[in-house]
């Protein structure tokens, strides 16, 4: 079995006129190692999936299983990277990845050592007593990077991480996540990316999942067989893409 399974998961909101079924019937499973784009239109229930996997909300149906065991409630091996960044506008850079560590139960030491490890890695050394307000937005997400890698999760959850960038700034924080993944001082291994870009799927992933508009449902599970870095020239590239619209369409 993989490090994650969904099994027949299905999510019913509340709704003013009765219910909203956000997903449904899903069923995937992810090993260790692997980095899993899930590409689907606005609405069809990706931020819903990912809080149903770091355990934050139930499913109506279905069980989610972790390393074999059916988890229930936070599942603090998850680190989750959100796309309006979810920083707390009052504490600084450094107090912003603190916060993340607190609950971790590390000792003061423990904490310092990784937060500054990690934000010498998003190149942010120098900001730590900044505040989010006087970052851009690529700056901001790199401290969203640094508290979800700080905790040195076991399965890094991705919510359209660099959809509110400009394109420059998420060309280039897409190529570092590849960097950050590969680099052996960094124990990121299992990474869970939901997007809506078909191109930042494909040049990202090993498998890209492809959801139907709401509610979501699995319409494919596409291997990426392309060597990295990946760029849209690359032969085979646009075949993939295609082949996703296609599918979605
Ligand atoms: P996506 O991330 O793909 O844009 P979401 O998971 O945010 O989609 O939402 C899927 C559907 O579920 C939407 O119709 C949304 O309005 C609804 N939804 C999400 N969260 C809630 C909630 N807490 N209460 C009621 N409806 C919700
Ligand atoms: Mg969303």
């Amino acid at each position: 079995m993989g490090l994650l399974k969904l099994e027949n998961i299905s999510k019913v909101f509340p709704h003013a006129r009765g219910f909203l079924k956000a997903i449904r019937d899903i069923n995937l499973e992810v090993k260790e190692g692997e980095f899993v784009t899930i590409v689907g239109p606005s609405g069809c229930g990706k931020s819903t999936l990912l809080r149903i996997i770091n355990g934050l909300i139930p499913p109506t149906e279905g069980r989610v299983f972790y390393n074999g065991k059916e988890q229930k409630g936070i599942n603090l091996d998850c680190a989750m990277v959100f796309q309006t960044f979810a920083l707390v506008p009052w504490l600084t850079v450094f107090e912003n990845i603190e916060l993340a560590l607190i609950p971790r139960g590390l000792s003061k030491e423990e904490r310092v050592r990784k937060i500054e490890f990690y934000i010498d890695k998003v190149g942010l050394e120098g900001f730590e007593e900044a505040y989010p307000r006087e970052l851009s937005g690529g700056m901001k997400q790199r401290v969203g990077l640094a508290r979800a890698l700080a905790v040195e999760p076991k399965i890094l959850l991705m919510d359209e991480p660099f959809s509110s960038l400009d394109a420059l700034t998420a060309i280039n924080l897409r190529e570092e996540l590849i960097d950050f993944w590969n680099d052996p001082q960094i124990s990121l291994k299992t990474i869970i990316m939901v997007t809506h870009i078909i191109e930042e799927a494909v040049e990202l992933g090993d498998r890209v999942v492809v959801l139907s508009p709401h509610p979501g449902t699995i319409l494919d599970d596409i291997r990426v067989d392309l060597p990295r870095p990946r760029d849209k020239m690359q032969n085979g590239f646009n075949e993939i893409v295609n082949k996703i619209f296609s599918i979605i369409a």
